[in-house]
């Protein structure tokens, strides 16, 4: 670095921790004053068992929150879907008093499934402090009763990171914020879903009944991790997912593989040369029209990806991979493209079952990520186009036997249900400027910004069935063991997502 660069780069620092604002000084104390208050309210809301399946519970969940807005005077409800025994939203509103506009700050209270077995840290309906990561020797620890706690400790619990965090740091933003006789200076509508992790089957639903309460100028997400450098993160967009099964016949029966090799069809090999044959050498998807339509990114969004920390050597160091795909394109550019992944490939057995067969099928679970200008039906099309290019009679049942008879290569191609399109917000709108503005003035690091995370959710439901546009801004550690078992979150994680809650609810866009 040069002197000159250093010095503008330490000017850029220090300008930044100064916008440390007056709300984000008092948020802090507000919250030191009244850690163990928000610790204990937490604490029994993550005890309450929050699988969508699991009718009962996850109704508990509800109505514990609801509770906790009842207290704070939020006038909260249940949003019920017209379907019956749907895991109702809970909703509330802040009003500002004058406002003409309004934002949607949405968390959701499910979880994914556990398999007890496999918590072995501590049971997952049984939230539990240690002094670190289980992984790096934390221990368990009891939280004192009064004084200070280490915000490096982290509690572990399914939902303690994703997404009841958001839940917790939403409400209790909301708290500091009233304790300052801070007023919104928008409307600001606070929505938790309690069907998420199952793919909002109900969302759509729900919002159609409720349309009046639930249109806003943004819905802001707060749910998943920060960035792996630990910076806070503003997310404009996600990937759509769209799974498929293909299966490839092979004779109708397992056959000897010494009676019949070099004679009978292997289908694990010819599934293999079909999905060979979907990808070159460098990771790109070689099916025509693969990338056609894909939404170009903008200036603010090219700039946005440029100014992100580079993680890459980092995460091919840690992951054990000396090469990467893509020709020399980063992580975050990739993300921007449709992909196309294996999720898992099935046929004959390995192992202490490997017998020598020539097995009757194979099958391939395939995993299309799809971007912005992306249709995930199109996307299939193109699949199966590509399948019957190569020689291929697709069908969607099991074969026949009189389609065996008269063809030589028979490809069963399923696509899933719960497929949806990819979702992205420009990033130069003026909310999403006042967004970058609100997050930035929390944190004395530059902020990431990202066009869309890797990963997926269905935010189009929303954008369907509303006319606003959604952001993120998650606040969870990367390593928190989403979606897994012992799944945890680091403290400061907490302190830290409740000053940028605090923020988003005192954005002032220029519309
Ligand atoms: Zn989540």
């Amino acid at each position: 670095m040069s002197r000159l660069h250093k010095f503008a780069h330490v000017l850029v620092i220090v300008v930044v921790s100064a916008v440390a604002t007056f709300a984000q000084t008092s948020t802090r104390d507000y919250r030191r004053a009244h850690e163990h208050q928000i610790l204990s309210e937490f604490t029994r809301l993550l005890a309450i068992p929050n699988v969508a399946s699991d009718r009962e519970n996850i109704r508990r969940n509800a109505l514990f929150i609801l509770e906790m807005m009842q207290r704070r005077g939020l006038n909260p409800q249940l949003l019920e879907a017209k379907t019956k025994d749907v895991p109702p939203a809970v909703f509330g509103e802040w009003k500002a008093p004058g406002a003409s506009h309004a934002i949607v700050i949405y968390a959701h209270y499910d979880g994914q499934p556990v398999d007890p077995k496999q918590w072995t840290a501590s049971p997952p309906f049984q939230p539990t402090w240690r002094s670190a990561a289980f992984e790096s020797g934390g221990k368990i620890i009891a939280l004192p009763d009064n004084g200070e706690i280490n915000p490096e400790w982290r509690l572990y619990a399914r939902a303690a990171s994703d997404d009841k965090a958001g839940v917790m740091a939403i409400l209790t933003a909301f708290d500091a914020l009233r304790a300052q006789g801070i007023a919104p200076s928008l409307n600001l509508k606070f929505i938790f879903e309690g069907e998420e992790e199952a793919g909002s089957p109900h969302l759509g639903e729900i919002i159609d009944l409720h349309k009046d309460l639930l249109n806003a100028d943004a819905w802001i997400i707060c749910d998943g991790p920060v960035h792996q450098s630990g910076r806070k993160e503003v997310v404009f967009g996600v990937r759509g997912d769209q799974n498929v099964d293909v299966t490839i016949y092979g004779a109708k029966r397992p056959l000897h593989s010494g009676h019949y090799g070099n004679w009978a069809p292997n289908p694990a090999m010819l599934l293999a040369r079909l999905l060979a044959s979907m990808k070159d050498d460098t990771g790109r998807v070689t099916i025509a029209g693969w990338y056609d339509g894909v939404e170009p990114l903008g200036d603010a969004e090219r700039h946005a990806i440029a100014e992100a920390p580079a993680y890459d050597d980092e995460l091919r160091s840690q992951l054990g991979l000396a090469r990467t795909e893509g020709n020399g394109k980063s992580l975050l550019e990739l993300i921007n493209q449709p992909s196309l992944n294996i999720n898992g490939i099935s046929s004959g057995d390995v192992g202490a079952l490997a017998r020598n067969v020539i097995p009757t099928t194979a099958t391939a679970v395939l995993d299309l990520r799809l971007v912005k200008g992306n249709d995930h039906q199109r996307q299939v099309l193109r699949l199966i186009d590509h399948i019957r290019k190569r020689g291929f009679f697709v069908i969607d049942h099991d074969a026949t036997d009189a389609e065996r008879k008269q063809h030589a290569l028979i490809a069963k191609v399923i696509a899933r249900s719960g497929g949806y399109n990819a979702e992205r917000t420009r990033m130069d709108l003026p909310i999403s400027i006042a967004l970058i503005a609100a997050v930035q003035s929390t944190s004395k690091d530059p902020i990431v910004k990202l066009p869309t995370s890797g990963g997926s959710l269905p935010l189009s439901i929303i954008t369907d069935h509303l006319r606003t546009v959604t952001m993120t801004v998650p606040i969870a550690n990367y390593d928190n063991n989403q979606h897994a078992e012992n799944e945890n979150l680091r403290l400061q994680n907490l302190w830290d997502g409740i000053e940028t809650l605090a923020a988003v609810m005192t954005i002032k866009p220029k519309f």
